[in-house]
């Protein structure tokens, strides 16, 4: 499998929802009903929060 490139992770970045806060994106992961399935990270390229699959 190919490591993603910069511009993979950019494009993921500008698909995905932004949270200011791994508070807020947890919270929206709880209200979804999804937090056993996702985890929060600090994204590198917006300095945000964003959701994953684990
Ligand atoms: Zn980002």
């Amino acid at each position: 499998m190919k490591k993603p490139t910069a511009e993979m992770k950019q494009r993921m970045c500008i698909r995905k929802r932004r949270y200011r806060t791994q508070g807020d994106a947890l919270d929206a992961a709880l209200i979804a009903g999804v937090e056993r399935q996702r985890t929060a990270y600090c994204c590198q390229l917006c300095g945000q929060w964003h959701l994953a699959s684990v």
